[in-house]
């Protein structure tokens, strides 16, 4: 297309170049002497012009040379008679002159050519929108950004290794798609990156395309949200077509939960246009081929409210967790922004990461950036110590007030919260192993967790154990209970699933003695049908409901006893863990578990 409208302006380009030589050649050819119009007048005087034809300024006609050479050709201007008669008188010699009006002409047809060439040329290069870099698809807010050469690498994105384990393949498969189609292999469709904003999950997209080279393209799901009816699913159509023409690439999308909630059940209204956009989505990602080497990332920090849909095989079936960086990882991430600046050669990263716990990498780029300034403000050469502690002061007041870092006092709490529920896990039998303790918050909703690993699958459990788990549950809020007196909120999720259990047993398991061996939870609905409470739709009288109640209440404040009376026994324990646990971070099980050996061991009341 390109070429052919060059060649077009070219054609104009030549036809006004004729135009005028053609011009040119033929008043030169005709050798018609110009002559003024007195001279004109004289020859008429002395009878030398033989003949004229008269236009409205010009007359042309044949008169006699001198010499007797025969006749020629001649032009002249008229001039007003008046003039020409009283110039005459004084003897004056004179001549009319026409206005040449050729380039006027010229000017204004050649003018709305040029506008015309040029609107045309302009349309052709926005219809073509094949060029790399920005491009704008229609008039919506939903813009698809398109990159050819990103230069982010997998050593730019820092603390996050166990994510980054997780795609190499992904880049190899980009690489090199062939390899994998011949053998067959299962190919990746769709990747969810989940966790908290800014750790890195653009950053981790960019940088798969930017390890294999193969183009971007990005759009973000809230902007979706503000469509008008029918260009969502228009617009996700597009991002496909676009895609699949540059294919092997990445397509990310930015923000999926705001696109991908689940889908109401026409009960709320709902929200239309974000559901026929989802669908297009889910239609787009069932109808490609996966040989052709698209791959489909998706960020998103709120996992639980995704449409079961979109994680089903074939779709989101692989998740990548790129959660908050531990101590190690926040020293990694700081020493690849501090390459960016002047920093003292002995400034000890360690020491910035240990100050910065809760931080994620947004945070750390933005903190080495504020040391920057405060260097800058102070006149300094290189960034030391004292800058980024004073960084880290301002950082953190604004980030506790998003509520985003903990302060000290909440991670005092959470510490002993977590440490509350190891111990009792510790101290009852038939408990899964605790592998490790963390007050690094984790995912979305935990602030800190105690992480137990079963060491076998399990399909039957026994009452005790359920009590067990119970206890284990409740241990976090008795340590609370226990050091600070005053509660937190931190246990919510605690109660939520130690409440269930004590449910499951008295109305499902048959594992109250007063309510009995009946089981009494036809009533369940599927878990994603989202109707709001029915009256009367349980099976059991109100008596019933009033003793399940009751039991509930009594196996829970029972098992929170326990708890309390493990903790009570072992506060030596539980304060060392905690202090170790704030200082570290993180600990294995097994270092508590030696703790509390070393406590019986040494004879210590029990
Ligand atoms: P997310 O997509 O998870 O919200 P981004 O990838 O947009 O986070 O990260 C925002 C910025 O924070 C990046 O441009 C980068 O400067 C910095 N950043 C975040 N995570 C890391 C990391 N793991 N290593 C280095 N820099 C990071
Ligand atoms: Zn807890």
């Amino acid at each position: 297309m390109e070429k052919h409208h060059k060649f077009s302006i070219w054609y104009v380009l030549l036809g006004i170049w004729v135009v005028l030589i053609v011009h040119n050649i033929i008043f030169s050819a005709m050798s018609i002497e110009t002559i003024s119009y007195s001279e004109f007048l004289e020859k008429v005087e002395k009878g030398e012009v033989t003949e004229v034809a008269i236009t409205s300024n010009q007359i042309q006609g044949r008169m006699i040379t001198g010499e007797g050479e025969g006749k020629k050709l001649f032009r002249t201007v008229r001039v007003d008679p008046d003039i020409s008669e009283f110039l005459s008188g004084k003897g004056i010699e004179f001549k009319g002159e026409v206005e040449s009006t050729f380039f006027r002409d010229l000017l204004s047809w050649l003018i709305p050519v040029f506008l015309f060439v040029g609107i045309w040329y302009f349309m052709i290069r926005r219809m073509a929108g094949q060029q790399p870099g920005f491009m704008s698809l229609g008039k919506n807010k939903a813009k698809i950004y398109m990159n050819d050469d990103l230069d982010v690498t997998f050593d730019d994105v820092a603390g996050v290794d166990e994510s980054k384990q997780e795609l190499v393949e992904v880049v190899d498969f980009l690489k090199e798609p062939q390899k994998y189609t011949r053998i067959g292999g299962m190919i990746p469709r769709g990747i969810l990156l989940v966790g908290p904003p800014g750790t890195g999950k653009t950053m981790l997209a960019k940088a798969v395309a930017g390890e294999s080279g193969v183009p971007f393209f990005s759009i973000s799901g809230s902007e979706f949200v503000e469509m008008f009816v029918g260009m969502g699913a228009a617009r996700v159509r597009d991002l496909f077509v676009q895609a699949k023409e540059r294919a092997p690439c990445i397509i990310f999308i930015d923000e999926l939960d705001a696109l991908g909630k689940v889908r109401g059940l026409g009960l709320t209204g709902g929200h239309d246009e974000r559901e026929q956009t989802l669908n297009q989505l889910l239609v787009e990602m069932d109808g490609f081929d996966p040989q052709i080497g698209v791959i489909l990332m998706a960020a998103t920090n709120r996992p639980e409210i995704l449409d079961p849909a979109l994680l089903r095989p074939g779709r989101f079936d692989r998740q990548v967790l790129v959660d908050r960086p531990d101590k190690i990882g926040r020293a990694a991430i700081l020493r690849v922004h501090l390459k960016k600046v002047h920093h003292e050669q002995d400034l000890d990263v360690d020491a910035v990461a240990a100050m910065t716990p809760g931080m994620v990498g947004a945070d750390l780029a933005n903190l080495v950036n504020e040391a920057a300034l405060l260097a800058v403000r102070r006149n300094k050469e290189t960034v030391g110590m004292a800058e980024f502690e004073e960084a880290v002061e301002r950082l953190v007041a604004g980030l506790e007030k998003k509520n985003r870092l903990i302060n000290a006092k909440e991670r005092e709490t959470i510490a002993y919260h977590e440490i509350g529920h190891a111990l009792v896990a510790l101290s009852l039998p038939g408990t899964d192993p605790v592998k490790k303790i963390t007050i690094i918050p984790r995912g979305i909703a935990a602030l800190g967790y105690t992480m137990q690993v079963p060491t076998e699958d399990r399909f039957l459990m026994k009452k005790t154990e359920l009590l067990n788990r119970i206890a284990t549950l409740l241990g976090g809020r008795a340590a609370e209970a226990l050091i600070f007196v005053d509660i937190s909120t931190g246990a919510h999720n605690d109660l939520s699933r130690a409440t269930d259990i004590a449910r499951s047993m008295v109305k499902e398991y048959g594992m109250s003695e007063k309510v009995g061996q009946v089981y009494f939870a036809r009533e369940k609905r599927s878990q994603y049908l989202a109707v709001p409470e029915m009256q009367g739709a349980m099976d059991y009288s109100q008596t019933t409901a009033e003793l399940i109640d009751s039991e509930v209440h009594e196996i829970i404040s029972r098992q929170y006893a326990v708890a309390l009376s493990i903790l009570e026994q072992n506060r030596s324990v539980l304060e060392k863990g905690a202090a170790l646990l704030l200082k570290k971070e993180t600990i294995e099980g097994d270092r508590l578990k030696q703790m509390l050996e070393a406590k019986t061991a040494d004879g210590e009341p029990s």
